[in-house]
């Protein structure tokens, strides 16, 4: 069978990959901890599964518009206006299946081949891969962890070229557990502002998982009538309200781009799952969900100061303190070209050391070097506090040269 050309420029998600290894092991019956996977580990808020059986019940089992009802598109472009200062009308926003796909879209609706995308490093790993398949050509841009792994205004001038497109943000952001204050987000828009070929992809899935009073905004709210034109605003439900598998995403955008991303997703997987529209308007539009979310974000922002500490008191590892998602992205590189676990192994990089801890101590995390970082691990802390502890104890075993118990 003939496997496309296009295909040998990407490589498979890694996030997701080491999430079917840790599941195939713990199949197997090994008590794996799983930092892995970036999904939180409470349930759906009732409200909106309620909404959604109701909707399936009522025989919402057909065909919607590509973009999503006006109901569903209503109540996210009056949380735009209301959560993020952001004044899209229901026209200029498209719902799709899921986060990914919304970026997806967006790539493939604005980049032409050769346009370079600026990608801020550490950067979760389908970006890039995202921007290949869409004929795109990722730029890296790397913050550095005594920066908190941000990036200054003058690194992203100085990346851009006549070919430049488009810069991502991502705050908070994956992996690097680091956010970006509104201040930092207008020194980088005023920077960008003479540019006015670039566009702004703003990868907003983060929001609401903040920790210890940090803030962050909408980019295209920095300065609306500069940025409104050239702002592509992504998120979606997954991460605030705990719907990882129920894949809704969405864009807002000016009424071209959302009408050109109208018409690819139109002949690629029209409206979402008809009966998810009401859980939609649900989710963001009953307050009885804000009061899973506050639990949700509290829990987060003591297992990641409790993770941070663990993980900085571990010789080898350093750590930057998360403020925002759910990672702890650590440096590893004291402990690279060392021996490691009971046999005294070598580990040139990070994939050698995820490898390693996942076999002898069953700890699943991922290796940095999608991420643009290939002496760091990202480890989850969607997880509880207990497993936190059970999965750091064996890694400070592991880099000590013990086994798992
Ligand atoms: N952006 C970032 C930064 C992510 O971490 C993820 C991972 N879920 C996505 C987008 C995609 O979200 P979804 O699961 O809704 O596709
Ligand atoms: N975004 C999550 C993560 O980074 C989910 C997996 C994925 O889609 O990459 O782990």
């Amino acid at each position: 069978m003939q496997i496309a050309r296009r295909l040998d420029v990407i490589s498979e998600s890694i996030t997701l990959a080491v999430q079917a290894q840790a599941n195939a092991l713990k199949k197997q019956g090994v008590d794996v901890v799983g930092f892995g996977a970036g999904e939180p580990d409470f349930d759906t808020p009732d409200p909106i599964k309620e909404a959604a059986i109701a909707a399936l019940r009522s025989g919402k089992t057909k065909y919607e518009p590509t973009a999503g009802t006006p109901e569903a598109r209503t109540a996210i472009a009056e949380k735009l206006r209301r959560f993020n200062r952001l004044d899209y009308s229901p026209e200029e926003v498209l719902i799709s299946v899921g986060g990914k796909h919304s970026l997806y879209v967006a790539f493939m609706a604005t980049l032409n081949p050769g346009d370079e995308v600026i990608i801020p490093a550490p950067y979760w790993v389908s970006y890039p891969e995202m921007v290949k398949l869409a004929g795109g050509v990722p730029i890296f841009v790397h913050g550095k962890p005594e920066h908190d792994f941000k990036v200054s205004p003058a690194q992203l001038t100085a990346a851009i070229t006549p070919r430049t497109r488009m810069v991502i943000i991502n705050s908070p952001s994956n992996p690097g557990g680091h956010t970006y204050h509104p201040q930092e987000l207008a020194a980088l828009a005023k920077a960008l502002e003479g540019h006015p070929q670039v566009m702004v992809c703003s990868d907003e899935i983060y929001e609401r998982l903040l920790f210890n009073g940090q803030t962050t905004c909408s980019w295209a709210s920095l300065n609306w009538d500069v940025w409104k034109d050239r702002t592509i605003t992504c998120n979606c439900l997954s991460k605030t309200y705990a719907m990882t598998g129920w894949r809704i995403g969405y864009t807002a955008g000016p009424a071209a781009l959302i009408g050109a991303m109208n018409k690819l997703q139109s002949q690629m997987t029209s409206n979402i799952t008809s009966f998810c529209m009401p859980a939609i308007v649900s989710a963001l539009t009953d307050p009885a969900n804000e009061v899973q979310i506050q639990t949700m974000r509290t829990a987060f922002e003591q297992r990641g100061a409790h993770m941070y500490k663990r993980l900085n008191a571990i010789d080898g590892i350093t750590c930057v303190r998360p403020t925002g998602a759910f990672y702890c992205f650590a440096s590893i590189g004291g402990l690279l070209h060392k021996p490691l676990g009971p046999a005294g192994e070598i580990c040139r990089d990070a994939i050698d050391f995820s490898r390693l801890l996942l076999a002898k101590a069953h700890v699943a995390v991922v290796p940095g070097n999608d991420f643009g970082f290939d002496d760091h691990i990202r480890l989850s802390f969607a997880t509880s506090l207990s497993q936190i502890d059970k999965g750091l104890n064996r890694i400070q075993a592991f880099v000590a040269g013990g086994g798992a118990e």
